[in-house]
C-alpha cells in the first residue's frame, strides 16, 4: 500500500473529501518516505512539508519549530488516540488554535501539532438566567459559579463564534477579547485578558466546567467542584496538563449598545489620575487606555473607556464628570454591542493593506503593581522612540482590580490594583536584526519588571527558561508542577513554553 493511500484510509476521509483537502492523500506523497502514522481517526492527518511548515511557525513569525505531522480532529476521541500515540513514542504535542502566538508557543518541533480548528462545535445555552433589568448596570463581579447562563464549546470555537451564538439569546460571555479570531483553548490555556476584565476577571475565570484529554489520552472532566486539580492546572496552565478539548462558558446579559470615549491627556500623570479615578469609581463598563506615537517622535496618553445600555444613551457630560481630559480632542463613538466587539477588524485590514500584519510581532506583555506603575511606565517609554513599536504600535496601559481574578495560575502583582503594560512592536518591515534588538528589549525590560514587583502575561516575545517560570508562577509553582507529575509525566505537552525544559 502506497503511503498516499495510507493517510486516505487512516484519515477516514472519503476519496472526494481526501481529493479536496490538504489533509488527503497527496500530503504524505510529498514527504517521500512512508512515516508512521496513528491509528485511524474520524479527522484527518498530515506529514505534508507545507503544512507542517505552516504549523511550525505563528503569527508572531520569530520562532521555527516544524513537526513532523499535523493532526486535525473532528473529535474529542481523535484528540486522545493521536496524543496516547504520540506520547507512547515519546514525541512532543502541541495543540494550536489559530496560531496567534507570537514566540512559538504552539510549535512542537518534530513532533505533532494537533490544528483544533475543526473542534468547534457549539452546544445549546443552558438558561439559568441572571436577570438585568434595563437601565440597571451590568453586574459587578460576582462569584462566576453562581451565575448564569452557560454555553459549552469546543476548545477551537473562536470568540467570533462564541459570540455570536451567544448574541442570538441575547447573551455574551463576560470577557471578550480585544480580537475575536482567538481560539476559547488558546485563551483560556493562558488566560485571556480584554476590556471588561477589571469587572469580570480573565476569561479563565469565567470557565464553568472543561474536557480536557491528558498525556496518556484518556479525557476527564474538571471543574471546581470536580477534579478541581486538572481545573486549577489548565486555566491558565498554559497547555501544561493537557488539551482542552470542550469548555462550559458563563454567559451574561448582552447589552444592546456601547457607548465609547476616547479620552487624551498630556500627560502620563493626568492619564493614570484619571485612570484610577473611573476605576476607583466604577463609572466604565470598560476601561483600557494606551500610549501611542504621535507620529513626530512624542507620544499621545489615551484613556478608553466605554459603558453599556440598552435605550437612552448615557450622556457625555454625566459620564465624564470630574475626569481632567482635553475634552476638545475626546472622540465619542456609539455603536451595537457586536461591532464594538468586532472593533479589532478596522485596526487588522489597516495592518494588512499597510504589509504590517505579516510582519515579525515581538510584543512584550506585562502587569505592574499600581505603586510603581506609573513611574515604570514614564521610564520605559521614555527609553522607547517610534521606531522601538513601529508606526501602529502602542503601548497598552490600564488599571485592572486584582480581586477580579481568581484562577490561581493566573500571575498578578500583589497589590489590590495592578496595570497592564504591553508593548505591542509592530515593525515597519521584516528586519532581522531589529527583530532581534527588540527581543533583546524585552528580555531587558521584563527583567526590570520583575525586579519592580509585576508579572508577565505569557503572550510575550522572548525566550523563558524553567528557573524564570518557577520564578514567575511562584508559590503556584508546587501546584502546577505536582499536576504536570500526574497528568503530563514525560514532560510531552507543550513544549513551546519550555516551563520544565527540553
Ligand atoms: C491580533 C492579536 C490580538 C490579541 N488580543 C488578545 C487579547 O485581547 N487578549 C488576550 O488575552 N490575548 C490576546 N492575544 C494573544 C492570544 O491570546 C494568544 O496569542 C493566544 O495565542 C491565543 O491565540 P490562539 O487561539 O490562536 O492560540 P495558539 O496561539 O494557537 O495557542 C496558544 C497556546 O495555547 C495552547 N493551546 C491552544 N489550544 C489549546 C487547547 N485547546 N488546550 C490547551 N492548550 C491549547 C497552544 O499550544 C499554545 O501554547 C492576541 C493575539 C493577537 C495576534
Amino acid at each position: 500500500m502506497t503511503p498516499d493511500r495510507r493517510t486516505l484510509l487512516r484519515a477516514g476521509l472519503s476519496a472526494t473529501a481526501a481529493l479536496a483537502s490538504p489533509f488527503g492523500p497527496l500530503t504524505t506523497q510529498a514527504r517521500g518516505a512512508a512515516p508512521e502514522l496513528p491509528p485511524p481517526i474520524e479527522g484527518g492527518v498530515s506529514c505534508d512539508l507545507d503544512i507542517c511548515a505552516a504549523a511550525g511557525e505563528d503569527f508572531g513569525h520569530i520562532v521555527r519549530a516544524q513537526p513532523q505531522m499535523v493532526v486535525r480532529p473532528k473529535t474529542s476521541a481523535d484528540i486522545g488516540k493521536s496524543v496516547q500515540w504520540a506520547v507512547e513514542r515519546k514525541l512532543k504535542v502541541a495543540a494550536r488554535g489559530c496560531g496567534h502566538s507570537t514566540y512559538g508557543r504552539a510549535l512542537a518541533e518534530g513532533g505533532v501539532v494537533i490544528d483544533m480548528t475543526e473542534i468547534n462545535a457549539i452546544g445549546d445555552i443552558a438558561p439559568d438566567r441572571v436577570t438585568v433589568g434595563v437601565g440597571a448596570r451590568w453586574p459587578e463581579i460576582a462569584d462566576p459559579a453562581l451565575a448564569s447562563d452557560r454555553i459549552k464549546v469546543g476548545a477551537g470555537t473562536t470568540w467570533f463564534d462564541v459570540l455570536d451564538a451567544a448574541l442570538k439569546h441575547g447573551m455574551t460571555p463576560p470577557v471578550l477579547p480585544n480580537y475575536l479570531g482567538l481560539t476559547v483553548g488558546g485563551t483560556v490555556a493562558i488566560g485571556g485578558i480584554g476590556g471588561s476584565s477589571s469587572r469580570h476577571g480573565l476569561q479563565a475565570d469565567n470557565v464553568l466546567e472543561l474536557q480536557v484529554v491528558t498525556a496518556d489520552g484518556t479525557e476527564l472532566t474538571c471543574s471546581r467542584s470536580f477534579n478541581a486539580d486538572l481545573f486549577d492546572a489548565v486555566r491558565a496552565g498554559l497547555g501544561q496538563c493537557g488539551i482542552i478539548t470542550r469548555a462550559t462558558l458563563r454567559l451574561i446579559r448582552a447589552p444592546e449598545r456601547v457607548r465609547r470615549w476616547q479620552l487624551y491627556y498630556p500627560d502620563l500623570a493626568a492619564l493614570v489620575s484619571d485612570q484610577q479615578r473611573a476605576l476607583d469609581d466604577r463609572r466604565f463598563d470598560q476601561l483600557q487606555g494606551a500610549v501611542l506615537p504621535d507620529g513626530s517622535g512624542g507620544w499621545r496618553y489615551m484613556l478608553d473607556g466605554a459603558i453599556f445600555y440598552d435605550r437612552g444613551a448615557p450622556g457625555t457630560d454625566t459620564s465624564l464628570k470630574g475626569l481632567s481630559d482635553i475634552r476638545s480632542a475626546a472622540q465619542t463613538i456609539d455603536v451595537s454591542y457586536r461591532d464594538d466587539a468586532h472593533a479589532f477588524a478596522k485596526f487588522e485590514a489597516l495592518l494588512r493593506s499597510k504589509g504590517h500584519w505579516t510582519n515579525p510581532q515581538p510584543w512584550l506583555f506585562t502587569f505592574l503593581p499600581a505603586s510603581r506603575a506609573e513611574q515604570f511606565a514614564r521610564e520605559t517609554i521614555g527609553n522607547l522612540t517610534g521606531d522601538d513599536i513601529g508606526p501602529f504600535g502602542r503601548v497598552t496601559f490600564y488599571p485592572l482590580r486584582r480581586d477580579a481574578i481568581r484562577a490561581p495560575l493566573i500571575r498578578m502583582p500583589d497589590e489590590t490594583t495592578v496595570f497592564a503594560f504591553n508593548i505591542v512592536r509592530i515593525p515597519a518591515s521584516n528586519d532581522a536584526k531589529q527583530v532581534e534588538q527588540m527581543l533583546s528589549s524585552n528580555r531587558a525590560i521584563y527583567t526590570r519588571v520583575r525586579d519592580a514587583g509585576g508579572v508577565l502575561y505569557p503572550v510575550s516575545a522572548f525566550p523563558m527558561w524553567p528557573d524564570d517560570w518557577q520564578r514567575h508562577f511562584g508559590a503556584s509553582w508546587t501546584r502546577l508542577r505536582e499536576a504536570k507529575q500526574r497528568y503530563d509525566p514525560h514532560n510531552l505537552l507543550t513544549p513551546g513554553y519550555n516551563v520544565f525544559g527540553a
